[in-house]
């Protein structure tokens, strides 16, 4: 117990001991993620089919198996220093609280004004295309981070940011939306009359309050319709997993200052980034056969792509314009109902965390959102921080595990990812607070009817 006592509630990293690369885990994967595939020829997409849509650099990137370490420029970690290291807290007062003999360490992302993880990867993709000579950058955001985020580091590196949002955020929203502007971001609800795709996705679902989906097959539309321009993505990318990696290596950095082993790391789970960053340098001593953890996804019970989608190749978007990701998904069709309202409704999952959830070196659950605000709230209320809906999801699974410690009185270390801050959350947290917050499991032949969308062709079946 003295021991304990030593470690501060707050662990920061000084200035010369952050990371300097970013760590692709890809490298150490035996069985690598499956390659992005051209829709049309079934053949593994090319650096050449894939330039007109994203930035040469992180085509390089995203099709990079084989290096463990690439330099993070130094631009890029100058914009860092301004709001990382993040801190790893020590949840003293959440372990005396449940009576835990858990020991319990969360990684805060939320530090910033975008008040997510997704400024790691928006600043680097920012940097990319101004190196690239381009006039600016297209994406879709949903509940708005990414959106926010992006807007952030295009203003730094001086980039044009055109962002669709999903509509029912977009009117849900309306501070995030402004925070954008602020950034000097264009902000347009999707689906929308702007693009054909949008006009389509209308003209069949009259009064659809959109998904990420459609916003994203509007945002490429845009992208490769303009000179000058390239689509981003703020999560599901290996290249995204890449730059989140600094959120793994900084936890694994500050733990192994004071000498600390976790056994359980746990991470929310939407497209997969900032659990693939935090496990980053974990999974990769796994893989290398180094050590061993127990690492988890939480994803929510309405949109659950890992627990209850099937492994196969699929549409990131709605449109079925993009490439086709080898993943768990529920059918790029699939729009969680409407009641949903903690975030993570991407109908797929990174490939990358497909691949490792399939070979079995990772575990994922599912959670009612009820569930989450409840812990959301008894998490604001004993540690301050006013979480993210997202990144209950991991408190949630936290909790719970500790509490399964204070059952059997193992004394486990337990690290989750806390990724956000809720502030613009608060019609979600004022349904909870007012007991109109339901949880909607969707049902056999809810997930049926997207799983039909997913294209058939040979070597696809599931
Ligand atoms: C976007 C977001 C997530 C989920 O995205 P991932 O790519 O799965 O990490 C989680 N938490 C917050 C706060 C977010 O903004």
């Amino acid at each position: 117990m003295s021991e304990e006592k030593k470690i501060p509630y707050k662990i920061y990293l000084e200035e010369q001991e952050m990371p300097t690369s970013w760590y692709n885990v890809r490298a150490d994967m035996k069985n690598k993620p499956a390659p992005l595939m051209n829709p049309g020829t079934h053949q593994p997409l090319t650096k050449e089919e894939l330039a007109p849509i994203f930035c040469e650099e992180l085509v390089d990137q995203e099709l990079n198996d084989t290096d463990a370490y690439i330099e993070i420029p130094e631009e890029i970690r100058n914009f860092y220093k301004m709001y990382r290291p993040s801190p790893l807290v020590r949840a003293y007062c959440l372990e005396e609280k449940l009576g835990t003999p858990a020991k319990i360490y969360y990684k805060f992302e939320g530090n910033n004004t975008s008040g997510s993880h997704k400024l790691n990867s928006a600043i680097a993709q920012a940097y990319y295309a101004k190196k690239q000579g381009l006039k600016g950058v297209t994406t879709e955001t949903g509940a708005g981070q990414w959106g926010t985020a992006l807007s952030m580091a295009c203003s730094y590196f001086d980039l044009d940011c055109k962002v669709y949002m999903v509509k029912v955020s977009y009117e849900q929203k309306p501070f995030r939306r402004e925070v954008m502007r602020t950034y000097g971001a264009t902000v347009t609800p999707s689906p929308s009359m702007t693009t054909e795709i949008g006009k389509k996705i209308l003209a069949e679902h009259p009064g659809t309050t959109g998904s990420l989906g459609c916003a994203i097959s509007e945002a490429v539309e845009v992208a490769t319709q303009n000179e000058g321009y390239r689509y981003v993505l703020g999560s599901v990318l290996n290249q995204v997993l890449l730059h989140q990696s600094i959120i793994g290596l900084e936890t694994k950095a500050a733990l192994d200052k004071y000498g600390i082993d976790p056994d359980i790391i746990i991470g929310c789970a939407g497209g997969g980034s900032n659990l693939g960053g935090l496990i980053a340098p974990f999974m990769g001593e796994k893989l290398r056969g180094e050590k061993d953890y127990r690492i988890i996804a939480v994803e929510p019970a309405s949109c659950p792509s890992f627990t209850r989608g099937v492994f196969a190749y699929d549409f990131c978007d709605t449109g079925m314009i993009c490439p086709l990701a080898k993943m768990y998904t529920l059918g790029s069709s699939f729009i969680p109902s409407a009641n949903h309202a903690g975030g993570l409704r991407f109908h797929g999952m990174s490939t990358t965390l497909s691949q490792l959830y399939h070979d079995g070196l990772m575990e994922a659950t599912a959670v009612e959102q009820t569930a989450v605000f409840e812990a959301a709230e008894q998490f604001a209320r004993i540690e301050g921080i006013l979480p993210a809906p997202e990144s209950s999801h991991a408190i949630r699974v936290a909790i719970d595990e500790a509490l399964k410690c204070k059952e059997t009185g193992e004394e486990k270390t337990i690290v989750f990812g806390l990724t956000g801050t809720g502030y613009f959350d608060m019609v979600a947290y004022e349904r909870f607070h007012d007991g109109e917050m339901t949880d909607y499991i969707p049902t056999d032949e809810d997930l049926a009817k997207g799983f039909a969308g997913i294209p058939k062709f040979p070597g696809n079946e599931f």
